[in-house]
Order: structure tokens, then sequence, then C-alpha cells
């Protein structure tokens, strides 16, 4: 055994010690909020499988700019994301995207992404009808969902407006977030607000009209100025955690009356570490293997949870002109390797407008194939199709990357949502255990930031003095 790793990290006596398994946006997140709540004497450890924090959230020097290689915005209209960059330091570094329209590349052209919709689904057919014949099913009078019941988006899109809407408008929308199937997404997980408003309506549009927010002029979207892993450090610094990378947490085991010894490290040399509390904020399959023994239920909730791939190539060129446009959807009927681009240079004024930075994504579920291309291949077909959408012959770029994200994105199939409840109470047996992040609570870093969140509060209540 190295001399530099003692086989036992047993803490300070008297000082109370919580681990989270994670270093992605949640799991700072988590140990932020958990400084928060414990205060300054209590022993907060990150340990991160990786070299780096973030998960992903990855920022990269790309044509002399900060340009992200994984996410790239947070949601600013719910408020976590925004409130933590403030409260870490980072409220002046908060912008926000150019007013500019996303388009759809339908038969060759960029036509506009209509507006009055909810994730592509109108609130009225004639918002939409442009791009897709939207033909709504006579109602029965009933509400669309009982209380509790749940559907895929694919069968409520097409059973109630048809085929174009969800072809043309609903799938390309969602496939930008979850590269995923939306005959296998879950209405309740992907779109809990609509869920809820589909228990008091008869009709889609009328439910989707109910929740659509009005306008307020107030941005949707913001990242950071300097790149998305500003929020990461900055955040983890203010937690004032104990950031172990490159630890592997390996396995979790009650330790009576009622603590925690986490097993990670080298298997031939494990290091064990003592602990009050756990939050595990991992994807689902390495979340399911932590709880196997401890909590079956939860683990098997977890271990069904699918994950798609995709893979993001970066251009940045020189002397070319990008429509005043923030980027463009494809529907997968166009038969293209490209799903979406972000024209990032135009969205994001503060990459400034010197250089043409545009990122295309490519991959859906079930094509994992494709990121066995190696980068120049991939970079070949995307940029050739970049051209094709563009209507135009692309010149050489002065820079290029891809980055591939393998089982990156997790898929929510109907019944998620009740599946992860079943699994909190599963948990809720066993003192000082929290689950948190994408691959329960929601894919965007606003919904993966209030989960980390949520799991140090139910953490830091569980350890207080009764
Ligand atoms: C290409 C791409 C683009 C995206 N774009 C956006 C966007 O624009 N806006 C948005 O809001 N969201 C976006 N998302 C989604 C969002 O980035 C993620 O859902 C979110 O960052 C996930 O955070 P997390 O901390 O829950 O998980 P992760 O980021 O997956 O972090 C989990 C961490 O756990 C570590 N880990 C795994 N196993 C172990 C173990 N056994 N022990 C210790 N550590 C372990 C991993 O190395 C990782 O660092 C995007 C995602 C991708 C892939």
């Amino acid at each position: 055994m190295s001399p530099m790793t003692p086989a036992r990290v047993t803490g300070t006596p008297g000082r109370t010690r919580v681990l989270v398994a994670g270093g992605g946006i949640t799991g700072v997140a988590a140990a932020h909020r958990l400084r928060e709540r414990l205060g300054p004497d209590a022993e907060i450890i990150i340990a991160e499988q990786s070299m780096r924090l973030g998960g992903k959230i990855r920022t990269a020097d790309f044509a002399g700019r900060p340009v992200e290689t994984g996410a790239e915005s947070l949601l600013a209209a719910r408020p976590e994301a925004v409130r933590l960059a403030e409260a870490v330091g980072l409220g002046d570094a908060i912008v926000h995207p150019a007013a500019l329209k996303p388009a759809l590349s339908l038969g060759g052209e960029l036509v506009d992404f209509p507006a009055g919709h909810m994730m592509g689904i109108p609130g009225d057919p004639a918002d939409v009808a442009a791009i897709a014949n939207a033909k709504e099913r006579p109602d029965n009078g009933l509400p669309i969902l009982e209380a509790g019941q749940d559907m895929s988006v694919g069968a409520l899109v097409r059973s109630r407006l048809g085929d174009e809407v969800l072809d043309r408008l609903v799938s390309p929308m969602l496939a930008g977030v979850y590269a995923g199937d939306v005959d296998r997404l879950s209405v309740r997980a992907v779109m809990p607000q609509l869920a809820a408003a589909l228990e008091r309506h008869a009709r889609l549009t009328e439910a989707v009209a109910e929740i659509k927010r009005p306008a307020t002029g107030k941005p949707v979207f913001a990242t950071i100025d300097g790149g998305l892993d500003r929020l990461v450090t900055a955040t983890s610094a203010a937690a004032r955690a104990e950031i172990r990378l490159g630890m592997t947490v390996r396995e979790l085991r009650q330790t009576p009356p009622d603590g925690w010894e986490v097993i990670t490290g080298p298997v031939p040399d494990p290091i064990r570490v003592r602990a009050d509390a756990v939050v595990v904020a991992v994807p689902a399959s390495p979340a399911a293997e932590l709880l196997r023994a401890v909590a079956p239920e939860a683990a098997a909730a977890l271990s069904g949870v699918a994950y798609a791939s995709v893979a993001l190539a970066a251009f940045a060129f020189d002397g070319i002109e990008l429509p005043e446009r923030s980027g463009f959807l494809t529907p997968a009927s166009e038969g293209k390797t490209v799903k979406a681009a972000t024209f990032a240079s135009k969205k994001w004024p503060h990459l400034g407008r010197r250089r043409q930075i545009v990122r295309v994504s490519m991959g859906r579920l079930g094509e994992e194939a494709l990121l066995q291309y190696d980068d120049a291949t991939l970079a070949k077909t995307a940029l050739r199709e970049l051209g094709e959408h563009l209507g135009q012959r692309l010149p050489e770029p002065v820079e290029q990357r891809i980055d591939r994200w393998g089982g990156a994105l997790p898929q929510y199939a109907p019944g998620h949502v009740a599946r992860v409840a079943a699994a909190r109470v599963a948990l809720a047996r066993h003192r000082g255990v929290a689950i948190a992040g994408a691959a329960v609570d929601g894919v965007g870093i606003a919904a993966c930031i209030a989960s980390g969140q949520a799991a140090a509060d139910d953490i830091a209540q569980q350890l207080a003095p009764k």
C-alpha cells in the first residue's frame, strides 16, 4: 500500500463528515448547500472518479475563446442556477443569448421554428400551420391523464395532434435535449408542468395554452462569461470541500449504529472512508451499483434508466457569414447525421464575432455506432452536412474539435417519476443517504442544482440533533 493512501480515513472525532460521490454540477451544488447547512466545522468530501470536476460541463479553449464542449446554457427561467451563480460570486459573469430564433432545417432550407409552443407542442394549431398539419383529435371531455398516470411523449402527441407535429417539431426539440426516442420518453418526467395540466384538460392544446409562459421580456437562458467551468470551480471553492480526484466510489456499507463506510480506491488497495452521510450524485448505472446492497429497490429503479450518447463537433471559421439565427434543429425524417447546430458566436455575443463558431451535434438514441468513427470522419461528415443545411460550401475551418459523450443523457421512460419516488421511500429507511442528479431529477443544469441542494437539505435535516 502506498504510504500516501491511508487504508482508512476516519475523520476528526466530533466533526460531522459527509461524502459526496460524483463531482458533476449536482455533487458540487450538494457540497455547497451542505456547507451552508452544516457550518464551517463539517468535513465535506467530494469523491470524483475522473481527474476533473464538472462531469458533463467542460469548457475548452477553442480558437482563442472559452467554448463549451458539453452543456452550454443554464435555464434562467427557473431560479436555482442563476441564484447559485450569484451566491458563489459570479453574478457579474451571467450573460444571456442574443434575441435570435432557432430554425428548422427542412428539405434543405432553414425555416423559422414557429413561436407559441411548448417543446414543439402548439397551444394553437394555427401557430404551427406553416410547418406541420396539426389535426387535433376530438376530445371525450375527460382529462387526458389521471392523477399519477403517465405515457410517452410520442403516444401523447401522435394521438392528439398527429404525426407531423411530433416528427417535425416535438421530436427535434426533444432530440436536442435528450437525444432520445420520443416514444420512450415520459411526459411526466420531461414535461412535469404539462403532465399536471393534462390532469385538468381534455385537449392537449388547451393544456399547453394554459401553461405557456407569457413573454415577460426576461431571458429564458443564460451562461457564464468565461465558461460554465467557472460555475463548477467557484461552487466547489465556496463549498470548501475536500476534493478527491481520481477517486472512484465502489461500495457503500452501513456501519452500526448509523454511519457509513465508503469503499474507494483501487480494488487491490482499497481505501475505506468513514462518513456520517453520503450523497450519491453519479449517473444511474454506478448509482445502482452503489445502492444494490443497501436498498435493492432503489438500485433496481436506477438500473432501468437507459442513456443516449452524442458527439459534438465544433468549428471556427474566418470569413463566412452565418444566418441571423441561434442555430437549427433537424427532424430525423430528413435522414441526416447532424441533428442540431448552434451558431455559438451569433447566439452568445460575449464570444465575440471576430470568428464564427458553430457547434454541431450528432447522434440519437440507438446511434451509438456513430461514436466509433474517428475524429476526422466525424468532422468531415459534420462539415459537409452543415454546408448542406446552410446552402453554402464552407471553407476549411481554422480550428475544429470533436467531443464524444458516450452514455451521457438519461432517458426517462414512462413511470420514471413514480419509480424514483419509490426508490426514495426505500432509501429513507436508512439514515444518512440521498440520491441526486440527472439520473433521477432532470437533465438540465438548473434541475441538477436543485436536486443536489434538495439532497443536501435532506441529509442536513437527518443529521440535525434531535
Ligand atoms: C453534450 C451535452 C450537452 C448538454 N447541454 C446542456 C445545456 O445546454 N443545458 C443544460 O442545462 N444541460 C445540458 N446538458 C445536460 C447537463 O449537462 C447534465 O445533465 C448535467 O451536467 C449532469 O450533472 P450531474 O452532476 O448530475 O452528472 P454528471 O455531470 O454526469 O456528473 C457525475 C460525476 O460522477 C462521476 N462519477 C461516476 N461514477 C463515479 C463513482 N463511482 N465514483 C465517483 N465519481 C463517479 C463522473 O465522473 C462525473 O463527474 C448537456 C449534456 C450533454 C452531454
